[in-house]
């Protein structure tokens, strides 16, 4: 297999292209500028023209590279405009459900100037819902492989017509044991089809997918190589892992204990650097938004504004701040990871110059521990995961603050005028207690508002210097990890919330060998760790003692299995009902 080779450099993150540039559509850069979208990432800048091109494509893109866009934007460029009759023109495989609805909104967002029909089918959804849908006329199909296989059989999707088909996160569909039907579905569409595959990792098994599937593909990867040593600059970098939700109160909280002169925050889009000011001023913060969607004259009234020290944090897209040179500037904050570590370390060049100390913080969604690894690799420099800080920590920072205020007030300032008030309380009250009531006032002014905001805690994994998405797990997922409730043979209880362990005596399934399945079923449809085992052990070749931990949340469960068993337990679970559900288990994500 021919291969091309176009490594990601620093000049791709820096060409300055334009969505433009790369010859889409004039509706689709209407609906791409609508969405706040400056400029392409690097995998879109390198992918699309190759795409439009009808080359097929092995990319290597973890989630947050943009490569989403990247291939739905190809896709939508070459719908016919008008009457485009019912039969999908695209496929895009995806592995689970959750993706399949979050790549068919993504589709759908792109392609709405252009009328283009989207339809995601995946398992858990009534088939019939889904068969109206095709029926109705589709032109792209966002499908899981399990599903997109039934109505193959079915004689439901038809795929003469299919011009590309897009396997997005092959790796997690090997994985999960689709190899089969995914070789099934690639030799159902039509020869003449343009392949796409995008992995974020690129094991041999990928390799081997791509050669018996794509048709001299364009291979495009990100960079691997470690920078010169020295040549990114000194600077203390951290990141926190905060679900989106939290992400405000997270990025608040973290500047009320770093106390920045200045910084800059990074966002992805227009749209996240208007919302982001918003919120920010409403708590409080003299936040200043700088985009490209603003003209020359606002912007040079912001950077004014940022220069005389009257606003502290400006919330800015990449493109805005482009060439900007801030003297002040102590800290950088990626709202967002950067689609590519050149953007990153483009942005924390901004801090730390000569000789001064700079801080870069970046917050990371769960599912983005790739690109800060990624990161971390390409630049050879350390990102510390921390602990977003809690309302203690703050509330010790703020009283420090206090402190120090009034030490200065102290020894600098002339208190005289003040003697008459502190005398006449005296009168009547305790010193210490003038002083304690004249404190707590201080302390307000200086604190305003006391932020409550419960920010679950999603704490880096200590194998790898990683993290788990401990987002919506609830606490029992903090004792699985440090292996607690790992079986250990005395029979443990489950836990009050019945989230415990699976309890009898058993080997012990040892941490290395154990994996975590994710099975999307919980205690809402009362299941229980017996329905679970009796599943697994009715269906495979391991017995109840193989199996480990288990945990049962509202909607989900986690089932610790051996590793040798885990496309076994997957391909047996495909083939079952669990609660007359079919149920189909999956890797648990980081
Ligand atoms: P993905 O890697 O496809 O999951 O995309 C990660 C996030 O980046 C999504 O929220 C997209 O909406 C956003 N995104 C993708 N491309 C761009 C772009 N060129 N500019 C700004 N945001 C983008």
């Amino acid at each position: 297999m021919a291969r091309e080779e176009f490594p990601m450099s620093t000049d791709a993150a820096e060409t300055n292209q334009t969505f433009a540039d790369l010859g889409l559509r004039d509706e689709l850069l209407s609906s791409l500028n609508s969405l706040g979208y400056e400029e392409p990432t690097p995998i879109q800048a390198e992918s699309i023209p190759h795409l439009i091109a009808g080359r097929d494509l092995l990319g290597q893109a973890a989630t947050g590279t943009g490569k989403t866009a990247a291939f739905a934007l190809p896709i939508l460029d070459r719908l016919q405009p008008g009457n485009r009759g019912d039969e999908p023109s695209a496929l895009i495989l995806v592995p689970t459900r959750e993706l399949a609805m979050q790549v068919s909104e993504a589709v759908h967002k792109y392609g709405k100037d252009l009328g283009a029909r989207v339809v995601p089918i995946y398992g858990g959804q009534p088939i019939s819902r889904q068969l109206q849908a095709l029926r109705r006329g589709v032109d792209v199909v966002i499908a899981t492989p399990g599903r997109a296989v039934d109505h193959i059989k079915r004689g439901t999707l038809p795929l003469d017509f299919i011009e590309m088909v897009v396997l997005d996160e092959a790796d997690e569909m090997l994985d999960m044991g689709f190899a089969e039907d995914l070789d099934a579905i690639l030799e159902a569409t039509p020869e003449s089809r343009q392949t796409v595959l995008f992995s974020a990792t690129m094991p041999s098994k990928i390799e081997k997918l791509a050669r018996r599937h794509l048709n001299d593909p364009v291979n495009i990867r990100i960079a691997r190589q470690a920078a010169e040593p020295g040549s990114a600059p000194k600077v203390r970098q951290s990141a926190y892992v905060v679900p989106r939700s939290h992400k405000p109160a997270a990025l608040g909280r973290i500047l009320d204990v770093e106390s920045p002169t200045a910084a800059i925050v990074f966002c992805r889009t227009r749209h996240e650097v208007d919302q982001l000011s918003e919120t920010l001023n409403g708590r409080g913060y003299r936040a200043e938004a700088l985009h490209g969607g603003m003209s020359q004259e606002a912007r040079d009234r912001v950077m004014g504004r940022v220069r005389a020290g009257t606003a502290e944090l400006l919330i800015a897209t990449d493109v805005a701040a482009r060439g900007l040179d801030i003297d002040q500037l102590t800290h950088v904050v990626n709202y967002d990871v950067p689609s590519a570590p050149e953007a990153y370390v483009h942005r924390i060049g901004r801090v730390g110059r000569a000789g001064r100390e700079g801080v870069a913080i970046t917050l990371a969604e769960p599912r983005e521990h790739r690109l800060v690894e990624n990161i971390q690799r390409v630049t050879g420099q350390k990102i510390a995961f921390e602990k977003v800080p809690t309302i203690a920590d703050l509330r010790n920072r703020r009283m420090e603050l206090t402190l120090a205020t009034l030490r200065e007030s102290l020894l600098d300032d002339d208190l005289d005028r003040y003697r008459t008030i502190v005398e006449t309380l005296t009168d009547e009250f305790d010193l210490v207690e003038v002083a304690l009531a004249a404190v707590k006032l201080a302390h307000e002014a200086v604190s305003g508002d006391e932020d409550e905001t419960e920010i679950p805690e999603i704490a880096p994994r200590k194998d790898s210097g990683s993290y788990g998405d401990r987002d919506n797990r609830g606490k029992s997922g903090k004792s699985f990890k440090d292996g607690k409730s790992f079986r250990d043979g005395k029979g443990s209880k489950p836990s009050k919330d019945g989230k415990g362990s699976k309890g009898d005596s058993g080997e012990r399934l040892s941490k290395g060998d154990a994996v975590r399945l994710y099975f999307p079923i919980g205690r809402s449809e009362r299941i229980r760790p017996g329905d679970l085992v009796g599943a697994i052990a009715g269906e495979t070749s391991l017995s109840g003692k193989d199996i480990g931990a288990i945990e049962i949340t509202e909607n989900f469960s986690l089932v610790e299995v051996p590793g040798r068993a885990v496309e076994e337990v997957i391909g047996a679970m495909k083939r079952t009902t669990i609660k007359g559900k079919k149920i189909t288990p999956r890797r648990e994500r980081f």
